[in-house]
């Protein structure tokens, strides 16, 4: 197959452009590089079946030739991320969305929606399965990326019914692992970048908010297995193993053997309180389910960072200068300082 990635030089579209390759597919990433890096596909400049081509989604695709399958990825999704470039996330989710509907329409390609868990909102169902509406603010600070997303999926809703086009939304809960960003703000990389230079973690809240957290090699296999079927979604994929934030806090200090304090700081408007997903319609429709545990995914993210300490030690001030506490983004002052179990 000829497959189109939007996104591809992100976290996540570079490790499914690589798993696309390897499996013998050609690619075409298409990336604006807002918050991906070269860095990250560098290693697959010079595969005959990889393109890459620089160019924001939101405008145009400039991709020629056959494609038999669209995987829409692009958007900026770290909250710091988001909040620093609101229009443009409100731009890719829709604008962006439509061109790559476009897109597969003019090929009669399969089309993926890369779409998240924020779309549960802070949930009042819990666990979320995927026939939950969700609880969204819709003028919150979090709306520019729930939002976006919620009409990227009504977009796809609509085009499956208008035009009979093979359309597929998976909803991805937090996934993490090698070629994050050390400063991209999100918690994971936050703990295990603070934890590697010796600082405090900062602990949004006083930690009892939870989160699923899944490994990436898991979550490309659950995307890969999407693009192959014809099956339209919503489908959850993320790993059901739920924890707080407090927890993963002292997982990273147990992995980095680190002797990192933590401090607590306020916790951002309209953080969800909770957040797992229910896995059954991708076991049943897609034969997927993740597999690696929160040890060793975590393991093998610690290990990456730990082969980059320029980066991670690059990191520090841009994530003291990166946390949300609302709207707007001043650092926040530590609130509290404890030492770590
Ligand atoms: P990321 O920021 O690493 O990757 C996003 C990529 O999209 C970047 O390479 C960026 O440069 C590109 N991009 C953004 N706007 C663009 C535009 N207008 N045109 C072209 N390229 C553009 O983030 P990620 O974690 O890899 O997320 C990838 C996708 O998965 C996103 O759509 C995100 O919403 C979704 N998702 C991720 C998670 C997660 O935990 N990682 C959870 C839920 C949903
Ligand atoms: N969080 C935290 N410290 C940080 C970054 C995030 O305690 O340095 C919290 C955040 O408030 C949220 C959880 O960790 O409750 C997950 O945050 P993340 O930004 O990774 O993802 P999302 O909120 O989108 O699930």
């Amino acid at each position: 197959m000829r497959i189109v990635v939007t996104g591809g030089a992100g976290f996540l579209g570079s490790h499914l452009c690589d798993a696309l390759i390897q499996r013998g597919d050609s690619v075409v990433c298409v990336d604006n590089l807002s918050t991906g890096r070269r860095g990250n596909i560098e290693h697959l400049l010079d595969h005959a079946k990889f393109e890459f081509t620089l160019a924001d989604v939101s405008t145009d695709i400039p991709v020629t030739g056959p494609v038999d399958a669209v995987a829409h990825l692009a958007s900026p999704a770290s909250p710091p991320d988001y909040h620093r470039m609101p229009l443009e996330t409100l731009a890719v989710g829709s604008r962006g969305t439509e061109q790559c509907l476009a897109l597969a329409e003019r090929h009669g390609a399969r089309f993926v929606l890369a779409s998240t868990s924020e779309v549960y909102g802070d949930p009042q169902i819990h666990p979320q399965p995927e026939d939950y509406w969700g609880h969204v603010n819709p003028i919150g600070p979090r709306s520019i990326y729930d939002e976006a997303k919620r009409f990227a999926e009504a977009l796809t809703s609509a085009h499956r019914r208008t035009s009979q086009l093979n359309t597929g939304i998976v909803r991805i809960f937090n996934t993490y692992g090698p070629r994050m960003r050390p400063h991209d703000g999100r918690v994971v990389t936050s703990f295990i970048a603070q934890a590697l230079n010796g600082d405090p973690l900062t602990i949004y809240g006083d930690g009892s908010q939870t989160r699923s957290f899944c490994y990436v090699d898991d979550l490309v296999r659950g995307l890969v297995a999407m693009i192959d079927s014809t099956e339209p979604g919503p489908v959850n994929l993320g790993n059901p193993q739920e924890r707080t934030v407090g927890e993963l806090a002292e997982l990273v200090l147990r992995l980095t053997q680190a002797e990192s304090k933590v401090e607590y700081h306020p916790l951002p408007v309209d953080d969800p309180a909770r957040r797992r997903p229910v896995i059954t319609r991708a076991q049943q429709v897609l034969g997927w389910q993740p597999v690696v545990s929160d040890e060793d995914g975590l393991g093998r993210t610690v290990q990456y960072f730990r082969d980059r300490p320029q980066e991670v030690e690059a990191a520090r001030e841009l994530i003291a200068g990166g946390q949300l506490d609302g709207a707007v983004l001043p650092a926040p002052a530590p609130v509290d300082v404890v030492q770590a179990a």
